[in-house]
């Protein structure tokens, strides 16, 4: 039977991910350094350790006996967190070192890594007008600092861990991933899931009112989360060499996606911008060519229905008063 690590598989896309790959009847080992009732989904026919993969023992137990690897594990969040945590970001460079390391002797024949969209050079992601990022968009290297640069520096390291030896790395770069299951209060949860949570707040203490991050014109490409994953264990297994972007081709801005919102509860609020918020780049929009191109398939999953299911979720958590 195959068996794959997933380093991260605590969080939210590595949760989902290994859903998908369990149903695939692949023996699964999800490691994550939170206490295992932190994860946001645990599956009891899963192996599942509790570790700190910054440390090279960790990744070496974690990597043994297996023979794919999904790198997830980051010390991330949405733009108010990365904003101000640029040390912390970047010290998940760590993770994905020994984890290479660890991947090579242990002779694991795929390793997955997570990249992000926020490894794009900023000033193009500034400039005027509606712009779409290609793969080549990267360089000249002027990425999110911290976080961003994170993401290049180990982007960099895969691609060299296959040309010198031989390990047969492959990366996708992540944009707005969003969907249930993953963190939707408390400083670390992206633009969807914070708007959805604001929506509830508003529907259900009566206060009409939603404070937004900038003027709400910004652009992303948001991914629902079961697109995500089938993007990654597509791209895993690929002859894809080097880093494609996965994510929707659709882009929408903040003010849309309050929109969407809004019909999903059926209220009407009063939008509060405040511009001094952490609000990241104007445009984060991928291109998705490349992606149709080599793996035939595009992400499809309507925004409006990747919200309600995200929203319906969140509303069972805010009610629960859990998350
Ligand atoms: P997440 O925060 O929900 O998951 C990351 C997991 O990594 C967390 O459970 C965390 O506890 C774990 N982790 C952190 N440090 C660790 C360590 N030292 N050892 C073991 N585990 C550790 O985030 P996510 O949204 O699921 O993102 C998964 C990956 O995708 C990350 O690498 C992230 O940078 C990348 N990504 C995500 C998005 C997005 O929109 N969600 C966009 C671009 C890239």
């Amino acid at each position: 039977m195959k068996r794959a690590l997933i380093a991260g598989g605590g969080g939210f896309i590595g949760g989902h991910l290994a859903a998908g790959l369990l149903r695939e009847g692949i023996h699964v080992r999800v490691a994550d350094v939170k206490p295992l009732e932190q994860w946001y989904q645990r599956f009891a026919d899963a192996e599942n350790i509790v570790a700190d993969l910054k440390h090279p023992e960790a990744c070496q137990a974690a990597c043994r006996d297996v023979d794919e690897v999904y790198n997830l594990a980051a010390d991330m969040g949405g733009m108010g967190f990365i904003e101000n945590n640029k040390a912390l970001c970047m010290l998940s460079v760590l993770i994905n070192t020994h984890l290479l390391q660890a991947a090579l002797e242990h002779h694991v024949g795929r390793y997955f890594f997570a990249s992000s969209a926020c490894v794009y050079n900023v000033n193009k992601q500034n400039a005027g007008g509606f712009v779409t990022l290609a793969e080549d968009d990267a360089y000249p290297a002027m990425p999110e600092d911290g976080y961003g640069w994170e993401k290049l520096f180990s982007e960099r390291m895969c691609l060299h861990f296959r040309e010198d030896f031989g390990l047969q790395t492959r990366i996708a770069r992540f944009n707005n991933v969003y969907g249930p299951y993953g963190a939707w209060r408390g400083g670390r949860e992206r633009a969807p899931a914070a708007m959805c949570r604001k929506v509830i707040e508003a529907k259900e203490t009566g206060k009409h009112a939603i404070e937004i991050w900038g003027d709400g014109s910004q652009t992303r490409s948001f991914t629902y989360v079961t697109d995500c994953v089938r993007g990654v264990i597509d791209v895993a297994r690929s002859e894809i060499l080097e880093p494609i972007n996965l994510s929707a081709p659709s882009v929408a801005s903040i003010n849309e996606l309050v929109d969407a919102l809004e019909q999903i509860a059926g209220i009407k609020l009063e939008r509060q911008y405040k511009l001094d918020a952490p609000q990241g780049v104007q445009g984060m929009n991928s291109d998705t060519s490349k992606m149709r191109q080599y793996l035939g398939w595009e992400p499809s999953t309507p925004l409006r229905d990747g919200l309600a299911e995200t929203y319906r979720w969140i509303h069972a958590e805010y009610l629960k008063g859990s998350g």
